[in-house]
């Protein structure tokens, strides 16, 4: 089977696996796991940060940096489709009681000018404290829901510029910023440098099974931990699972641009299908959306999985396809082969 609904889809190999069971591990909850240590340490130099904490999921460390930035009654700025949004189960009401404000973008990505819209300044007439204040701008890059679309370096920095001249600390969503990073050809930390905080994802392109981190300055990461103990997220000897983070950073970070040109040969190929609606100058990374002309997604996905290959229907129409390490030059040709054989069928 070739599954193309997730780059979550992966499994560990051989290598990663004996990096795991070698794993010197402790109670990481008491600090004692020198393997989560070093990974903290690690990817906390990465993305030029002084400290970073292990956490379970991206959705985790998204919403603990949410809650750390800011107290209940607060107004977070977000795009309307933010993964922080969408697909986080409310967890910003929820668990932090903010209240999210948003952009109504292009892809994910925006400017200061929109931020500065949102942001509420003292109104003459107006009585003091009427409006709640507006705390965290979280930006999301590669943007999931926006198609893995990369931001622009200089348009991040200039947003999240203009954030901070507001007042108000930036956190990004970084699930996917090893993408951006390839994508864009630099290092992490250039985009990580505008941001309060920042949150990677090792179980998404990097391919471990589980884990993200949330990096900070010490003083945010420490206020971190508690959050971390009160969502339920303190493991005992995470380690197990942080050597599988640290030797995914040491072999898979470089191969992402194959990915990338994985996905670009994709959307050629479904371009070319008169059924098939897709821009593949938008594809920038592991990820691309399509429409299917008068055909049901569901069906589509149906008909494809019956010939190996699984897709995922996200609308009535629509069709997700990302890419990922364990889909090789030959996977994306039998995909191609068998979109072709579904579709002309009408
Ligand atoms: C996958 C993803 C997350 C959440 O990660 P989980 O580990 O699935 O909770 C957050 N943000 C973005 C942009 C993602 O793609």
């Amino acid at each position: 089977m070739i599954d193309l609904r997730s780059d979550t889809v992966t499994r560990p190999g051989a290598e990663m696996r004996a990096a795991m069971a070698a794993a010197e591990v402790g109670d990481d909850v008491y600090g004692e796991d020198p393997t989560v240590r070093a990974l903290e340490e690690r990817t906390a130099a990465i993305l030029g940060k002084e400290a970073g904490l292990f956490v379970p999921s991206g959705t985790m460390a998204n919403q603990i940096a949410i809650r750390t930035h800011t107290e209940p009654g607060d107004e977070i700025i977000a795009d309307a489709r933010a993964h922080i949004l969408l697909y986080e189960r409310a967890a910003p009401t929820a668990l932090a009681g903010v209240m999210p404000r948003l952009v109504h973008s292009e892809r994910g990505i925006f400017g200061g000018d929109s931020v500065r819209a949102l942001v509420h300044g003292p109104l003459p007439g107006m009585p003091a404290g009427l409006f709640p204040p507006t705390r965290l701008l979280c930006l999301e890059n590669t943007h999931n829901a926006g198609g893995g679309s990369v931001w622009p370096l200089d348009r991040f920095a200039e947003t999240a510029r203009e954030a901070r001249r507001h007042g108000l600390r930036v956190h990004c969503d970084g699930a996917r910023l090893w993408n951006a990073a390839a994508a864009a050809g630099v290092p992490e930390r250039a985009y990580a440098e505008h941001c309060d905080s920042v949150a990677v994802c090792f179980s998404k392109g990097l391919g471990a099974p589980v884990g993200s981190l949330l990096a900070g300055d010490r003083a945010f990461v420490d206020r971190a931990r508690r959050f971390r103990g009160m969502f339920g997220g303190g493991m005992r000897q995470a380690g197990v699972v942080a050597a599988a983070a640290l030797w995914a950073l040491d072999h898979n970070r470089e191969r992402l641009v194959t990915d990338h040109l994985h996905a670009r040969k994709l959307a050629a190929a479904l371009a070319a299908l008169p059924a098939v609606e897709i821009d593949p100058e938008r594809v920038e990374t592991n990820i691309l959306y399509f429409r299917l002309r008068n055909r049901a997604a569901a069906k589509f996905a149906e008909a494809c999985e019956a010939r190996g290959v699984r897709v995922l229907p996200i609308g009535i129409d629509t069709v997700r396809l990302v890419t990922h390490l364990d889909v090789s030059a030959a996977d994306v040709d039998r995909a191609i082969a068998v979109f072709d054989e579904v579709l002309a069928r009408g």
